[in-house]
């Protein structure tokens, strides 16, 4: 298609800038073959910089007069990127109020953000002739290499034959002698070799698993969302793997998300066993080409089957076919900084507009999730027996009251923990707190080490020992003396995994302790080494963060310990009691995984909370049922929606001052619209100083989307135009999932 159609005057693009507005360009002279058209990406001079930017529209008019606006440099592309992806970051900027062009920065591979080709790196496979006894003259070293090759029918890539020792020239000289042949093929997804698409056969099903698979398989045409809610070992990834199995012989795709913790090389490997298949897998491990190529492969269906974290919702697919979100309620779907997006959600979106199921897995979905299942609004799929028929642990609760205590665990649980042991299964001690222990106190005034930039104590490490402060990473020596009353009477607060897992070592001196934390597993295999130890299956210690408590497989330990499941319960933010609801069926469904029945211990100070009694006694879908009502009662999320605007600057009354003025200034443009949003605060956030910044906010909330999202917009203008706006940082986040 030449461009028949006259170029435009001017051309709107969208910059990744931070400002929240499009820029007008004037076209250069060469137009792409497509002729104009949004969706392509150009090179635009921008102040003494070149920037890359994407086409929003192609007008007649602009604001500024033609001489004034400059030319762009060059088009990128031959044709637009691909609908889906350009449709889902105009829904998220939109949706989010965030500026369009750092939306579709985040949501492009680096590569092309840098004006890179959209282009697959392509690979060269050497193949030698069949039937064919020929050989090369006398050039004894092609000799040899085409013999190499022929014991290789499928051929094999430059690299690995340049690795045996043979140059590019013999490879060269056996092919001008016909000898063998050249194929190139992208390097990420090469065309199928073969034709049958499973490489192992799927498992036999279940009863239950092949009723939700029939369900499944009644919505394969339509825009289908599905809560799969299935007990840890119930079987989920297998109705997943068989659900996809389907949707590939429709020659359709999918696109798999996982939490961040969950995308390991097992999770990979199980897809890549059952599927012959080209599976690609986008993680923050892989280099810029390497993303570039899986973008590639998803875009143009070479890959039928697409793994990725949280940013892999922007990932642009041929021919969509399902989305599966598995462990649905995992708060790493939503990003925290920036574009605040949640996957799950801008997937359900894409879902919608592709017509397409999708599935949200969990064993503890997410109250938001619930309610569209019990609404009916959502398919509630259930699989409530393991899929090897034991039952999931109970949790036993641990009276913590008036016991000593060691390395945070009391008696009763260090009997279990020897009993355990002894009776040669492993042991999960799970406590959320990394370093030796939270805060360092003076036994003589009472002195905590807090830190100086921050409203927060500092954690002591051991290993290095120092003072750690969390949440700006502030690290000091440790004092010899109390900095107020001199006394050297200085003794570590509470327990982190360091300090228990010196205590386990002490207690279990033959049984070995592996402990895994961020700090432990910083060095890049580190986790994979522990947990290939941990399989073995020799009787062993693990004490973790809930690094350990999400989607591993550890079919040999039988008991797992919680040390404190108090925080969780009594923190204040809104959704700390289904998080930690969460999080206690995540870590106990590490227990009695495979053919070991398993017990979960949990130390608690309120053993008789009634909301631990109810998770203990009817289970996590009773007190979701019950969180459900207290928030409804509470007008808080899913029966209202949420925005936070955050406020932050280093003079804490600048802060307090714009907030002020925002929130009145909006307030009063509420009663005159008479809109039902109600504004909250401003109020200091739970942590108000942080990082020697003050941060303050604004909550509002209505239950219909669409005021609350006037409401936004009318904000965020106010802040861009009202020069208060410059003195502080302001953000938005729409749907928090934290009011901190
Ligand atoms: P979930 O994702 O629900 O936690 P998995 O899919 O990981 O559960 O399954 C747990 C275990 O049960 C795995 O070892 C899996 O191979 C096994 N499993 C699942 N479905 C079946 C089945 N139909 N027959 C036999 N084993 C199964
Ligand atoms: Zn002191
Ligand atoms: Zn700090």
């Amino acid at each position: 298609m030449t461009s028949t159609v006259p170029a435009p005057r001017f051309l709107r693009v969208a910059l990744p800038t931070p400002l929240r507005r499009l820029f007008d360009y004037r076209p250069c002279r060469e137009a792409p073959a497509c002729g104009w058209r949004p969706g392509l990406r150009v090179k635009v001079p921008f102040g003494r910089r070149q920037l890359v930017g994407v086409v929003v529209e192609c007008t007649e008019h602009s604001d500024l007069p033609a001489q004034q606006l400059k030319q762009v440099h060059a088009c990128l592309d031959e044709a637009p990127l691909p609908a889906d992806w350009w449709w889902l970051c105009q829904f998220t900027a939109r949706y989010y109020q965030h500026p369009l062009g750092d939306t579709i920065a985040q949501a492009l591979p680096v590569a092309l953000r840098q004006g890179r080709p959209l282009q697959a790196r392509q690979q060269e496979r050497w193949i030698a002739r069949q039937g064919d006894d020929a050989a090369p003259g006398r050039a004894p070293r092609q000799a040899e290499l085409l013999a190499m090759l022929r014991q290789h029918p499928r051929g094999l890539m430059t690299p690995a034959i340049t690795a045996q020792g043979y140059t590019r020239a013999q490879l060269e000289g056996l092919l001008a002698k016909r000898l063998v042949d050249r194929r190139e093929e992208p390097v990420a997804a090469p065309a199928e070799t073969s034709s049958t698409r499973l490489a192992e056969p799927s498992l036999p099903l279940t009863r239950e698993q092949a009723g939700v698979l029939a369900e499944l398989h009644e919505g394969l045409d339509r825009y289908h969302p599905c809560l799969l809610h299935g007990v840890t070992g119930s079987g989920k990834t297998e109705v997943y793997l068989q659900l996809i199995e389907a949707v590939l012989a429709r020659g359709r795709q999918a696109l798999v998300l996982v939490p961040e913790i969950g995308l390991t090389p097992q999770t990979l490997s199980r897809f890549r066993q059952r599927f012959q298949v080209p599976v690609v897998a986008l993680h923050s491990g892989l280099t810029d080409l390497e993303r570039l190529d899986a973008w590639d492969a998803a875009r143009t269906g070479r890959a039928p089957i697409v793994i990725g974290t949280r940013s892999a919702v922007f990932t642009p697919l041929a021919m969509p076919g399902v989305i599966v979100i598995d462990e649905e309620h995992d708060g790493s779907f939503k990003q925290q900084e920036g574009l605040r997006y949640h996957a799950r959600d801008l997937a359900i979106a894409r879902a919608h507009r592709d017509g397409i199921p999708i599935v949200l897995g969990s064993a503890t979905p997410s109250l938001e999730t619930l309610a569209q299942a019990r609404g009916g609004r959502y398919r509630h799929l259930r699989l409530t027996q393991r899929a090897n028929r034991h039952a999931p642990a109970r949790l036993e609760m641990v009276d913590l009251r008036g016991r000593p205590r060691q390395g945070g665990l009391i008696p009763p649980a260090i009997e279990g923990i020897r009993q355990a042991l002894n009776a040669g299964g492993q042991v999960l001690v799970f406590i959320n707190r990394r370093g030796f222990a939270p805060t360092l106190a003076c036994h003589a005034c009472g002195w905590l080490a807090e830190c100086p930039h921050c409203d927060a104590r500092m954690t002591l490490h051991r290993q290095p020992q120092e003072l750690v402060c969390h949440h700006c990473d502030f690290h000091r020596a440790l004092p010899d003396a109390c900095p107020t009353c001199e006394s050297g009477d200085l003794r570590p607060l509470g327990s982190g995994t360091e300090r228990t897992e010196e205590t386990l070592a002490a207690l279990f001196p033959d049984t070995p302790v592996h402990r895994i934390d961020r700090d432990s597993t910083r060095r890049k295999q580190a986790f994979e080494e522990i947990l290939r130890e941990i399989r073995r299956g020799e009787p062993c210690l693990l004490v973790g963060t809930q690094m350990l408590a999400k989607g591993h497989h550890l079919p040999h330990v039988t008991l797992v310990v919680v040390v404190n499941a108090d925080a969780g319960l009594y923190a204040s933010d809104f959704r700390a009691l289904e998080q930690s609801a969460q999080l206690l069926v995540q870590v106990a469904g590490r227990a009695g995984r495979a053919e070991h029945p398993g017990r979960v211990l949990i130390q608690t100070l309120h053993p008789d909370d009634p909301n631990l009694r109810l998770l203990a006694d009817s289970g996590y879908e009773a007190l979701a049922g019950q969180l459900l009502e207290e928030r409804r009662l509470a007008g808080l999320p899913p029966f209202r929606h949420l925005a936070l605007a955050r406020f932050e600057a280093a003079r804490e009354t600048h802060v307090a001052e714009v907030a002020g003025n925002a929130a009145e200034a909006l307030r009063e443009w509420l009663a005159a619209q008479g809109s039902t949003v109600t504004c909250l605060g401003p109020v200091p956030a739970p942590m108000e100083r942080r990082q020697n910044r003050y941060h303050m906010q604004l909550m509002l909330s209505d239950t219909r989307r669409s005021s609350l999202h006037r409401a936004c917009a009318w904000l965020v203008q106010w802040l861009e135009n009202h020069p208060d706006g410059r003195r502080v940082r302001a953000s938005l986040d729409i749907d928090p999932q934290t009011l901190s």
